[in-house]
């Protein structure tokens, strides 16, 4: 279906503060599991925890069952890109795991994702993990409203490529509110083919750099979930739910009251 303007649902303010609750307690999911990723534990022990701590917010898990997704978390280890399933495998010193959840509180969405180090994570992971949390900060700190939506990108591939790494191009952020995916489409590199939107007041958005240490091709495995890097070399990805303001950015998932978004 052709794109319009109208297809965008900006929310009132009160709205967003509703949305804010719901990212708060995805923050606060996203700060309890942090210390538990540890060598050994399997991708599935670590979702049953996520759910439980989902549920007992009273809070539902939006992506179990999501197109038949079947867990509250996508838990991508190393070359995976994101969508991972979580299930047998045991996480190993030196991987890095990406989490990305996303939760439904009084009918309002909240999608978030880090990318963890386990144990002690080489430097060229380190350096990934780094450069894709500046990455999203730096998508972040662009936004204003009256500008357009492709200063985002722009600015998230201009920090990607400077360090030598590739912006994932086939998977975008999104609009979110009511549904988990709204439109606009919010991608993480300059595009040139999908509608690039003035940003307004009350404008809700998924940012979510995908960011690999060599090519930005990726491939789908056999399970049809699994995307990871078509050289199978490492990638990384972190995700905010992020308000449009009068006054700028507003990070609805920022972990804590610090100043540092995580
Ligand atoms: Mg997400
Ligand atoms: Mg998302």
């Amino acid at each position: 279906m052709p794109w319009s303007k109208q297809d965008i649902k900006l929310k009132s303010a009160a709205q967003v503060d509703k949305m804010q609750a719901s990212c708060e307690v995805l923050a606060s999911v996203f700060l309890e599991i942090r210390s538990l990723v540890q060598p050994g534990l399997t991708t599935a022990e670590l979702d049953q925890v996520i759910e439980k701590l989902v549920r007992d917010a009273g809070c539902v898990p939006s992506f179990k069952g999501y197109n038949g997704f079947p867990a509250s978390a996508c838990i991508s280890v190393n070359e995976e890109v994101v969508h991972g399933i979580p299930g047998s495998r045991k996480l190993q010193d030196g991987d890095i795991v990406g989490i990305d959840i996303g939760l439904i509180k009084d009918d309002w969405h909240a999608d978030s994702a880090e990318t963890i180090a386990v144990g002690t994570p080489g430097p060229e992971a380190q350096r990934l993990l780094t450069v894709t949390q500046e990455c999203l900060e730096l998508g972040i700190q662009a936004i204003a409203p009256g500008k357009r939506l492709s200063v985002i990108g722009t600015a998230i591939e201009a920090h990607a490529r400077q360090a030598g790494f590739s912006v994932v191009e086939s998977l975008v952020g999104h609009g979110i509110g009511r549904s988990l995916h709204e439109d606009p489409q919010v991608p993480n590199f300059r595009c040139f083919s999908m509608p690039d939107p003035v940003m307004e007041e009350g404008l809700v958005i998924a940012i979510e750099p995908m960011i690999n240490a060599g090519t930005k091709r990726v491939v789908t495995l056999s399970d049809q979930w699994t995307v990871v890097t078509a050289d199978r070399k490492l990638s990384a990805h972190f995700e905010h739910t992020v308000a449009v303001t009068a006054d700028g950015p507003r990070i609805l998932t920022r972990r804590g009251t610090g100043v540092a978004a995580f």
